[in-house]
């Protein structure tokens, strides 16, 4: 047992002192695919959707990855059951189009994807305590449907957001509001929930989805269109959705404050979307 464990194509060990093959080409494109989740009482949470989506973006950038779902659940377990005790892991997993020498083009048909993971101790934000945000122009490029390993475009409006003592970046092109750098945005108004819809400018977030579908429960309408800066801005409450800190609300965005005028709503779906998480991680 290792507090974090590497996991490279079948080897495990201690995260620090893996190694990966220099030909790999999720080191010279970022040509690969990633998923991430929480892990509590040893059951990575949500694993399917993850596991939908991973297949989806494996199936957009053509990476003909062979592993069965139930294989990879069992590799992923595997890293899981290697890691000390802790109250809630993090799980994180790509697969990349392979080893073999840096060529733009696709390596031949005699190449295997290659699987990288790996387990590490995790706290999640409390999530009364609300994030701040700065907002900067999104620049990536159309393909953010995708989970690719291409992030710096997320890194550098990351960067920029601890620099200015945040947590997020919300990202907007023009005036609309496509998402956060590593997390999606949704926002209350007059009772109803509001969130760009999944087309190509955003990652279809498995929070996102989760929140949407607690939101209907719960009887709160769910409206799926974008919205713009100010209407952000002047939004009831924010609601920040990723697998790494759940639900965070906002209390202000480049130092303005925001949000705070429907705290029941935003405590409910908070309070269910805890209870989601440890239903479905419970031993
Ligand atoms: N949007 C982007 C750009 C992300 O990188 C992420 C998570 O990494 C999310 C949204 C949130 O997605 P999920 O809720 O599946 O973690």
């Amino acid at each position: 047992m290792w507090k974090n464990v590497g996991y490279y194509n079948g080897e495990i060990g201690p995260l620090e002192e893996m190694k990966v093959p220099m030909n790999d080409r999720a080191l010279y494109f970022g040509d690969g695919i990633y998923e991430a989740t929480c892990v509590a009482n040893r059951v990575p949470f949500a694993i399917e959707d993850h596991l939908d989506r991973m297949y989806n973006s494996l199936r957009l950038l053509e990476i003909p990855f062979k592993m069965e779902r139930e294989q990879v659940k069992a590799e992923l377990q595997k890293v899981i059951d290697a890691a000390e005790d802790s109250p809630i892991h993090f799980l994180y997993w790509q697969v990349s189009r392979g080893v073999a020498p840096r060529n733009h083009v696709f390596p031949g048909g005699e190449v295997e994807p290659a699987l990288m993971a790996y387990v590490k101790p995790h706290t999640m934000k409390p999530m009364d305590v609300p994030y701040k945000l700065i907002s900067l122009e999104d620049n990536r490029f159309k393909l953010c449907n995708i989970k690719t390993l291409n992030l710096i475009p997320s890194v550098l409006a990351n960067q920029r957001a601890a620099e200015a003592g945040c947590d997020e970046a919300v990202l907007h092109r023009g005036s609309r509001v496509t998402e956060c750098a590593h997390s999606n945005i949704s926002i209350l108004k007059d009772g109803v929930l509001r969130t760009a819809p999944t087309d190509e400018l955003i990652l279809p977030g498995i929070t996102r989805k989760h929140l949407l579908a607690l939101a209907k429960e719960h009887g709160i309408p769910v409206l799926e269109e974008p919205f713009s800066m100010v209407e952000l801005m002047n939004a009831d409450e924010i609601i920040v959705t990723s697998s790494s800190a759940l639900c965070m609300m906002v209390e202000s965005i480049d130092g303005i404050p925001v949000g705070g005028k429907d705290p029941q709503h935003i405590q409910l779906l908070q309070d269910a979307y805890l209870a989601k998480f440890q239903q479905e991680t419970a031993k």
